[in-house]
């Protein structure tokens, strides 16, 4: 993967982007040390989710919500697939790096190919983009799509402008949480 979601990569990394989303590692129940996914298990560590690219203000809104969340990416395959990627430890994934339901464990991790996998491309960029947190999306949003840049900011200074609903006004006048006796315990 390339931090700044640069362009490049090659067929290989186009296809293993896409396989990515699709897919749960393989394990096995114990490796030899010149097993291909020996000492790895990068991929029981995170799902990834395909999205629609955005087109509509609400949907780069969505974005900017998604990678406000820490552990939360956005990336783009080759083939132009926007995904949302949850760093997230699969809960069978034992200490070992083992998978401890290997006979019964979801067919996307059986069926992956760990020929095709990240691991395999070195170097190699695995998506065409990546943003890891807000800023990074935005300064490309700019970068890459001006008008809709401009468009999105209007947009957003429109929503700013409205009228806050009498509910959440109140929040400000509120307790602070926990209330402090609690918070003394
Ligand atoms: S080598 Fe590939 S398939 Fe094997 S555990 Fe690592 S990322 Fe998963
Ligand atoms: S079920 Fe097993 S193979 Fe699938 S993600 Fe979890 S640990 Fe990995």
């Amino acid at each position: 993967m390339r931090k700044n979601g640069e362009a490049g990569g090659s067929p290989l990394g186009r296809t293993l982007a896409r396989r990515r989303a699709q897919r749960r590692a393989p394990s096995a129940v114990g490796l030899a040390a010149d097993h291909p996914c020996f000492d790895c298990a990068q991929c029981c560590r995170y799902v990834a989710i395909e999205i629609d690219a955005p087109t509509a203000m609400h949907e780069y809104d969505y974005l900017i919500w998604y990678l406000v969340h820490p552990g939360v990416s956005v990336f783009v395959d080759f083939d132009g697939g926007w995904f949302v990627k949850f760093e997230t430890r699969c809960r069978h994934l034992e200490p070992t790096g083992m998978c401890g339901i290997y006979e019964t464990r979801p067919v996307i991790c059986r069926e992956f190919d760990h020929n095709e996998c990240e691991r395999q491309l070195g170097d190699e960029p695995a998506d065409k983009w990546l943003f890891t947190n807000s800023d990074e999306f935005l300064s490309w949003f700019e970068r890459q799509r001006p008008k809709a840049f401009r468009r999105f900011r209007e947009w957003q200074s429109r929503h700013r402008k409205k009228r806050m609903p009498k509910e959440l006004g109140r929040v400000r006048e509120m307790a602070p949480w926990p209330p402090r006796e609690t918070a003394r315990r």
